[in-house]
C-alpha cells in the first residue's frame, strides 16, 4: 500500500518519504509540511460520513478515539499503527463562552478554546502526542527540543510514557516560568539551561541534531504541526461543525496558526465543512515580526530581535514558521496584529475574572482581538474562537506581580490585591462591608 501523506518542501514542492527523519529540504533548504493524499481519504468517506465517524468517537470509554488528537486519527497521521501512539489522552479541552468579553468587546459571539486545559497545560501535548509517537514509530531512541517552556514540558511528559526513550531539552536561562522550568526535570528529561535567548537555542540544537541521532522535536518536525491542528477539528466539532467566523491565535514560532489553518483547510477540502473561518495572529509588540510584515504588504520577511515581554512563549524574533504562517493568513483573508504589554495584561485580568485562569501568551490574542474589533478588523457579528494556548497555572509570577502592581510600564487596570492582616476573627470581619457579604 503507498504511504497516505508525504512530506513536501513549501518552498519548491519537492516531496519526501515522511518515513525519513527530515526537517528541511535538500533542495532549497525550506521547511517542509506534511501533505496527506487528499483524494484517497475523500474516496474513503463523504464529509457526512466523517462528521458521523468523529461524532460516534465522541463515546468512546477507552483507547485512542478519548483522544481529542486520536478522534481524528485517519486525518492526523493516517500511516501511523494505532499500536505505536502515545496519549494521555490530551485534547478535549473546553470552550467557555464569555459574556464579559462580548461586553467590552461589543460583540455578538465570543469564546475561548482553552488548551491550557492539556495533560502537562498547553497545546504542545497535541503536537507531542504526534511527534512522540511517530518518533516511536520510527525507532527513535531519544528526542529534543529547544523551548520557551511549554514544548519542553510537552516533550519530556510524553517521552517519559515510552519505555527507552531518552529525552534532551535546551531552555533560555531565566526567560521560562518556574513552573515550566519544573516540568521536565520532573519528567526526568536530560535538562540545559543557556544564558543566551531562544532563537539561539535552537540554532545550536540544530547544529546538534546534524550530528547525532537524536529526533529533533521542534515545529521544524512537521509531524508535530499534524497533531496541533486537530484543535481546529475539535473546535469545529465543538459548535456542530458550523466553524466560526474569525479564530485568533497568539502566534511565536507560528507553526500553531499554521497548524489551525492546515486543519479548517483540510475539512474543508473533505467536505466536513463548507467554509473556513479568517485566521487573525497576535504578537506581544516586543516581537511582532508577523505584525510588523503585515502592515508592510509582506513584501520583504521580518525579523527582530525579541525584546522582554510577559508572554515569554512567543518571544521569537524570527518564527521558523514564517512562511507557512503569512500563507495560511493570507489563504483566508486574515491578518496578524501586535499588542503593548499593558493590553496583554489587562485582557489575561479580564478573562482570568471570569473564572477562565489563562497565560500571558493566550492573553495577547484576546487584546489582539479586542484590537481588531476597535480598527473594525473583526465586526460586532461575527462569531469569534480564541485560542488560549496555556494555563495561568504555569505563569502565578505574572498573576501576583500584575495584581500587586510591580510589572514595570503596567498600570493594572484590574488589580485585586491580597489583603494582610492579623490573625483573628474580627480583622477578617472587618473586611467585610457593613459586615455583610464580601
Ligand atoms: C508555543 C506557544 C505559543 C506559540 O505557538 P507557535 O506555534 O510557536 O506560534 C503560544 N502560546 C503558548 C503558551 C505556547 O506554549
Ligand atoms: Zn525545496
Amino acid at each position: 500500500m503507498t504511504p497516505l501523506s508525504r512530506l513536501r518542501c513549501i518552498g519548491c514542492d519537492r516531496d519526501y518519504r515522511l518515513d525519513e527523519i527530515r526537517y528541511e529540504c535538500d533542495a532549497c533548504g525550506n521547511i517542509l509540511e506534511v501533505v496527506h493524499d487528499l483524494d484517497r481519504l475523500k474516496a474513503l468517506r463523504g464529509g457526512a460520513e466523517w462528521r458521523a465517524l468523529f461524532d460516534g468517537r465522541l463515546a468512546a470509554r477507552d483507547g485512542i478515539h478519548r483522544s481529542g488528537v486520536w478522534r481524528y486519527h485517519e486525518l492526523v497521521l493516517p500511516d501511523l499503527p494505532a499500536a505505536a501512539i502515545v496519549s494521555k489522552p490530551e485534547g478535549n479541552t473546553n470552550l467557555y463562552r464569555l459574556p464579559a468579553l462580548e461586553r467590552l468587546a461589543g460583540s455578538a459571539e465570543v469564546r475561548v478554546k482553552h488548551e491550557g486545559e492539556n495533560p502537562t497545560l498547553s497545546f504542545k501535548d497535541r503536537g507531542m502526542s504526534a511527534g512522540v509517537s511517530w518518533g516511536r514509530h520510527l525507532g527513535a531512541r531519544a528526542v529534543a527540543c529547544a523551548s520557551t517552556g511549554d514544548t519542553s514540558a510537552a516533550m519530556a511528559s510524553y517521552a517519559a510514557q515510552v519505555e527507552g526513550m531518552k529525552g534532551l531539552v535546551v531552555l533560555p536561562k531565566g526567560k521560562v516560568s518556574l513552573e515550566q522550568l519544573s516540568q521536565p526535570i520532573a519528567s526526568g528529561c536530560l535538562t540545559a539551561s543557556l544564558p543566551t535567548d531562544f532563537d539561539e537555542c535552537i540554532r545550536l540544537l540544530r547544529e546538534v541534531c546534524r550530528r547525532r541521532p537524536l529526533y529533533l522535536l521542534n515545529s521544524v518536525n512537521s509531524v508535530r504541526i499534524e497533531g496541533q491542528k486537530s484543535i481546529a477539528f475539535e473546535l469545529a466539532q465543538q459548535l456542530g461543525w458550523s466553524p466560526p467566523d474569525w479564530v485568533v491565535v497568539p502566534v511565536g514560532n507560528a507553526g500553531n496558526i499554521s497548524a489551525i489553518g492546515k486543519g479548517f483547510a483540510e475539512m474543508r477540502a473533505l467536505g466536513i465543512i463548507d467554509r473556513v473561518p479568517r485566521l487573525l495572529g497576535a504578537q506581544a509588540a516586543a516581537a511582532a515580526p508577523l505584525a510588523r510584515a503585515s502592515e508592510e504588504g509582506y513584501k520583504s520577511r521580518v525579523r527582530v530581535r525579541a525584546g522582554d515581554t510577559a508572554a515569554s512563549a512567543i518571544r521569537i524574533g524570527d518564527p521558523v514558521s514564517y512562511d507557512k504562517a503569512v500563507r495560511a493568513v493570507r489563504d483566508v483573508g486574515g491578518t496578524f496584529v501586535a499588542a503593548t504589554e499593558q493590553e496583554i495584561l489587562d485582557a489575561k485580568a479580564l478573562v482570568d475574572a471570569a473564572g477562565v485562569y489563562i497565560c500571558p501568551n493566550s492573553a495577547t490574542a484576546v487584546a489582539g482581538f479586542l484590537k481588531a474589533r476597535q480598527r473594525g478588523l473583526i465586526d460586532a457579528a461575527s462569531r469569534v474562537a480564541i485560542i488560549a494556548t496555556a494555563h495561568g497555572c504555569k505563569f502565578s509570577q505574572t498573576t501576583i506581580d500584575y495584581h500587586t502592581g510591580t510589572i514595570p510600564g503596567v498600570a493594572p487596570g484590574h488589580a485585586n490585591r491580597v489583603v494582610e492582616i492579623e490573625a483573628s476573627a474580627s480583622a477578617i470581619e472587618r473586611l467585610l462591608p457593613g459586615g455583610g457579604e464580601p
